[in-house]
C-alpha cells in the first residue's frame, strides 16, 4: 500500500550512491522494502558491442556499488537478474509486490524506446514510476527546449540554453544516503522458483552449448549469485581485458579528489595544451568512463572544479575559460547529449540525419530500406579504401603515430582526445576519405578475436571504448567536418603533429615496440631509415603489416606507409571543398530537407 512503499530501484547509467537524484527520490518515499536491481539487458549483452575491457570496467562498477549498499545495510546488495527488463520487471513487480519503480532518465535512442515500453507496462500493473535526471549537467530535453527545440550544435548554444535553465548552473550535488532500508526476507528475495524466460534475442548458440548453459544458469537469480554474468555464453574472456583503467565509485571519487587537490592543474587546465602522447600519467582526467557508467556524478565534477575556481579568483589568479577549461569539457558532453536527444536513432548515421553534411566518402553506409530499417551495410566504391580502413583499424597503416594510438585504443579502451583527433581526421577527411560512420563503429567495436566469431556465428564484437555513444558519434561528426565543425582545411599530419608533442616518440616506442630502437629522427617516418639502420635497430620496414607479409619468422617488421600522405591530403581537400560547395545535403537531389531519397 502507499503507506508501505515497496520500491524497486533500477540501476542503469548510475552505478553510484553519491549525488543520485533518482536514488534520492526513491529513498524519499521512505520505503518499507527497497530493492536495488541491475538487469542484464540482452540488448546490452548481445547487441551492443561489449568487449572485455568494458565488461571488466562495468563489473567493477557493479561490485563497488554492491559493496556500498552492503556497508549501509548488511542485508543489502545490488540484486542482479539476467533477463530483458521488458519481461523480467513485470514479474518482479508481481513477485515482490512493488509499488514504485524508480530510475535515472536516459535520453539515448535505444533507452528511450525501452523506457517508454517499461512505463506503459508499469502503468498497466499499477506501479508508480519515478524518473529523475542525473546523468548530465542539464536535462538534454530541457536544453533542447531552451534551444528553440533544436539539437545543440555548439557550446554557445548550450551556454545560452543553460542560462535560461538555471543561470547556467547545474544543480548542486546531493549527499550519499546514510542508511538503506531492508529488502524482503531471504526467502522472498530468492527468485529460483520464479519462472523466467531465456534471454531474448540471444544469438543462436549451438544446441549442445545451449543445453549446458541453461543448466548452469537456471539458478542465476538466486541471492547466492552476486553477479550472474553469462560470460561463457557470450564468449568473452575476461583475461583478455588489458585495460589498466579500473571501474567503481571509489576509484572515480579517488581520481576526482586527486585532480581537485592539484588546484593549479584544475585552474589552468586548457584542453589544447594537454599532451596526447602522455601516459602514466595521462594529461587529462581520464574520468570519461566513470561518467559513462555513472560511477561519478558529473554535477559533483562540475562543482568541485567550481570550488577551485572560486578559491583562485579570490586570490585574483587567472582561471582558464570555457570551452577549453574543465567546465568547457563537461559542457561538450552535455552538447552531444542534447544534440542526439531530439534526433534519436538517426543521429548515428548520415542518412536522414538533418544535421549531418553529405560527403561523398569512398566508403559510404547504405541508405535505409523503404521501411526505414538499416542493415548497417556499406557501399564500397574503392577496394583500396576498404584496405586502408582495415589497416587503420588494426594499427598497421605504416604511420607509427596513427598505429600507436590505434593499438593503445585496442589494448586499453581509452586514448587522449587529441589522439582521437589524429586518428579520426586521418581516417576521414585527412587521409583515407572513409565515412565517419565506419570509424565510429570501430571506436565501439574492434574485431580482435577470430575464435569468437567462428564459435558463435555472429560478428565478434569487442567494445573497447569505455565512453558514451552520443559523444562518440558527435565527435566523429566534428572531426570529419560532417557537423559541429567546418574548418576542413585544418588537418592533422600523422607525422608533424605527434612529433610536436612527443619528439622522442615515446608513445610509439611503447605501443609499436618493434620500432623501439629507431632513433628519434626516424621514429615517425621509419621508411626513410637506411636499410642498414633498420637492420641494426632490429626491424625492417616492409610489407603491409599482416603476419604473412614477406618476412621470415625471425625478423621483426613494420609496414610501409599505405599511401603518400601529401597526395591523399590534396585529394581529401578537393573532396571536402566540393562537399561544402554543393551544400549541406549534397548536390544531386539525393537528400532534400534532411530526408534521404533513394534513387
Ligand atoms: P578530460 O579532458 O579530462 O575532460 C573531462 C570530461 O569532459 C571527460 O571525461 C568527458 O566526459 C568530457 N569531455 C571532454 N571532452 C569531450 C568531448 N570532446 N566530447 C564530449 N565530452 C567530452 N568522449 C566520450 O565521453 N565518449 C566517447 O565515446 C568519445 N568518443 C570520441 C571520439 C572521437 C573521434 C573524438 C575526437 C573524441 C571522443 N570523445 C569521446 C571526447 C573526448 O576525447 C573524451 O571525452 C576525452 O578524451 C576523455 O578523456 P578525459 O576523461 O581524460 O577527458
Amino acid at each position: 500500500s502507499a503507506s508501505n512503499p515497496v520500491v524497486l530501484y533500477w540501476h542503469r547509467t548510475d552505478l553510484r550512491l553519491h549525488d543520485s537524484p533518482a536514488l534520492h527520490a526513491a529513498l524519499a518515499l521512505k520505503p518499507s522494502v527497497f530493492i536495488p536491481v541491475w538487469t542484464w539487458d540482452p540488448h546490452y549483452v548481445y547487441k551492443a558491442r561489449v568487449g572485455p575491457n568494458r565488461w571488466k570496467f562495468l563489473l567493477e562498477c557493479q561490485s563497488e556499488l554492491s559493496k556500498g549498499y552492503k556497508s549501509l545495510n548488511p542485508k543489502q546488495k545490488l540484486w542482479v537478474v539476467r533477463e530483458g527488463p521488458q519481461t523480467i520487471l513485470p514479474k518482479l513487480w508481481k513477485h515482490w509486490g512493488v509499488t514504485h519503480l524508480v530510475f535515472e532518465k536516459d535520453t539515448d535512442a535505444y533507452a528511450k524506446d525501452r523506457d517508454t515500453a517499461i512505463v506503459a507496462l508499469a502503468e498497466k500493473a499499477g506501479v508508480e514510476v519515478i524518473v529523475r535526471m542525473g546523468r548530465t549537467l542539464f536535462d538534454p530535453d530541457e536544453l533542447v527546449y531552451k534551444n528553440n527545440g533544436k539539437p545543440t550544435m555548439s557550446i554557445t548554444q548550450v551556454e545560452k540554453a543553460a542560462v535560461k535553465i538555471n543561470n547556467g548552473n547545474p544543480d548542486k550535488p546531493l549527499d550519499p544516503p546514510e542508511s538503506i532500508p531492508d529488502p524482503w526476507g531471504e526467502k522472498q528475495m530468492d527468485l529460483t522458483s520464479l519462472d523466467h524466460d531465456s534471454v531474448d534475442n540471444k544469438p543462436d548458440l549451438n544446441a549442445e552449448h545451449r543445453t549446458k548453459k541453461d543448466e548452469q544458469y537456471s539458478n542465476l537469480m538466486g541471492p547466492k549469485n552476486d553477479f550472474a554474468v553469462p560470460w561463457d555464453d557470450i564468449g568473452i574472456d575476461l583475461s583478455q581485458a588489458a585495460t589498466p583503467h579500473r571501474g567503481g565509485e571509489a576509484e572515480a571519487l579517488r581520481i576526482l579528489a586527486e585532480c581537485i587537490e592539484n588546484e593549479e592543474y584544475v585552474a589552468q587546465f586548457e584542453k589544447p595544451k594537454t599532451s596526447p602522447a602522455a601516459f602514466e600519467p595521462q594529461s587529462t582526467t581520464l574520468l570519461s568512463p566513470h561518467l559513462h557508467f555513472g560511477s561519478l556524478s558529473v554535477r559533483k565534477f562540475w562543482w568541485d572544479v567550481q570550488d577551485v575556481f572560486n578559491k583562485q579568483r579570490k586570490g585574483k589568479k587567472p582561471v582558464a575559460s570555457v570551452p577549453t577549461n574543465l567546465h568547457g569539457q563537461l559542457l561538450f558532453r552535455d552538447m552531444y547529449f542534447a544534440a542526439q536527444a531530439p534526433i534519436g536513432h538517426r543521429f548515428a548515421r548520415s542518412h536522414g540525419n538533418e544535421v549531418a553534411r553529405f560527403i561523398d566518402w569512398h566508403l559510404q553506409s547504405n541508405p535505409p530500406d523503404e521501411d526505414g530499417s538499416v542493415d548497417g551495410s556499406y557501399e564500397v566504391d574503392s577496394q583500396e579504401a576498404e584496405e586502408w580502413f582495415q589497416r587503420w583499424k588494426e594499427g598497421r597503416t605504416g604511420f607509427p603515430w596513427i598505429d600507436a594510438l590505434m593499438r593503445q585504443l585496442r589494448q586499453e579502451g581509452w586514448i587522449h582526445h587529441l589522439g582521437r583527433h589524429s586518428v579520426a581526421c586521418f581516417l576521414t577527411r585527412g587521409g583515407c576519405y572513409v565515412s565517419w560512420e565506419r570509424g565510429a563503429e570501430v571506436f565501439e567495436e574492434l574485431l580482435i578475436d577470430r575464435m569468437l566469431s567462428s564459435m558463435w556465428n555472429f560478428p565478434a564484437l569487442t567494445h573497447n571504448v569505455l565512453d558514451e555513444t552520443a559523444c562518440n558519434i558527435g565527435n566523429w561528426q566534428w572531426l570529419s567536418c560532417t557537423a559541429f565543425y567546418a574548418m576542413f582545411y585544418r588537418c592533422y599530419s600523422p607525422i608533424a603533429f605527434g612529433k610536436k608533442w612527443d619528439p622522442e616518440g615515446n608513445l610509439i616506442r611503447r605501443y609499436c615496440p618493434e620500432l623501439a630502437k629507431f632513433d628519434k629522427k626516424h621514429i615517425y617516418e621509419p621508411w626513410k631509415a637506411p636499410i642498414a639502420d633498420q637492420k641494426k635497430w632490429g626491424c625492417r620496414v616492409t610489407g603491409d603489416g599482416t603476419p604473412t607479409s614477406d618476412s621470415d619468422d625471425t625478423e621483426n617488421t613494420y609496414p610501409k606507409p599505405m599511401f603518400d600522405f601529401d597526395e591523399r591530403r590534396q585529394i581529401c581537400l578537393d573532396g571536402m571543398k566540393h562537399a561544402y560547395d554543393v551544400g549541406l545535403h549534397g548536390s544531386d537531389a539525393k537528400v532534400k530537407d534532411g530526408t534521404w531519397k533513394t534513387e
